[in-house]
């Protein structure tokens, strides 16, 4: 049987080594774990941050192999987070993946937030987690190869379907990144760029640190019927499979990871 035009193009059983690999925000939480799984494979990574420096450093002095480096920009400055991909580029030679994962999250429930805190929180929310990771997928898609192994895999949220009555901006840019994972998913098939979001749940991280350790810990965890939230060590994995030459054909697709706590058609 010949295969339809197309699909001959499809180079499957590339060597999985050897990727380069930009993880925004990888100085901590899950963008740690992501770069530990993929230099684990054999991959060089490139670790962002925008002021942990050290940490990001602890980070790539952790990982397996060699050649790996950090990069820094504020993801509300376009002009740095050019500066940066370009950056990584001309010390990789391409980027083959692009995980965008930087994102911030902050308090501020319309009943009780000053116009002025809830301006700054929809800038700075919208800033980081929407508009920076639209600006770093324009500035890497410059430099990736376009034959079937370039992968950009964005990190959603679950509050993306649940709401967020604590931080809306964050809800928002959340299902945004979902919506624009789609559109650029249909933009980059034709050069065989695959593209996907995870849409997690809360995960064990500093960012969730603060109500995981209050008095609200408990019953975060029994949102989900495992009565647990998730390590950072699984969304690497299902991160790494999401950024996999194999998977072309989830592009489009957001992965619900929420250890059953929310679960919709
Ligand atoms: P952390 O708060 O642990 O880490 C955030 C990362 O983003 C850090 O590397 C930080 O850099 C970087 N960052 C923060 N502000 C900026 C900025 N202005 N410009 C550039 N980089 C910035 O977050 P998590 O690991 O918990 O979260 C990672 C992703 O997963 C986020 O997109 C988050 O929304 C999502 N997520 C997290 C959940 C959770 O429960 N933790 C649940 C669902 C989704 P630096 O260290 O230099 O400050």
């Amino acid at each position: 049987m010949i295969a339809p035009d197309g699909f001959r193009n499809i180079p499957y059983n590339i060597p999985m080594t050897n990727r380069t690999v930009l993880i925004t925000g990888g100085s901590r939480g899950i963008g740690a774990s992501i770069a530990r799984e993929f230099a684990a494979a054999g991959d060089r990574i490139a670790i962002h941050y925008v002021s942990s420096s050290q940490d990001a450093q602890a980070v790539a002095d952790s990982l397996a192999g060699g050649g790996h480096i950090t990069v820094s920009a504020d993801l509300r400055d376009p002009n740095a987070i050019r500066v940066m991909v370009d950056g990584v580029a001309q010390e990789f030679g391409k980027i083959d993946v692009l995980i965008n994962n930087a994102g911030v999250f902050f308090d501020h429930p319309i009943e009780t937030s000053t116009y002025e805190d809830w301006q700054k929180a929809w800038t700075d929310t919208l800033g980081v987690n929407l508009i920076g990771a639209a600006n770093v997928t324009w500035c890497a898609l410059q430099h990736m190869p376009k034959h079937g192994t370039s992968r950009i895999v964005n990190i959603g949220s679950r509050g993306a379907f649940r709401g967020e009555p604590i931080s809306p901006a964050y809800g928002a840019s959340k299902a945004a990144i979902v919506a624009f994972g789609q559109s650029i998913a249909k933009a980059l098939a034709p050069m065989h760029i695959g593209v996907t979001t995870l849409a997690p749940g809360f995960v064990d991280t500093e960012m969730a640190a603060r109500l995981l350790d209050g008095p609200e810990g408990e019953g975060i965890r029994a949102q989900s019927p495992f009565n647990r939230v998730a390590l950072p060590e699984e969304l690497a994995k299902a991160v790494y499979f999401l950024a996999s030459p194999d998977s072309e054909w989830a592009s489009g697709a957001v992965l619900d990871f929420n250890g059953a706590s929310y679960l919709r058609m």
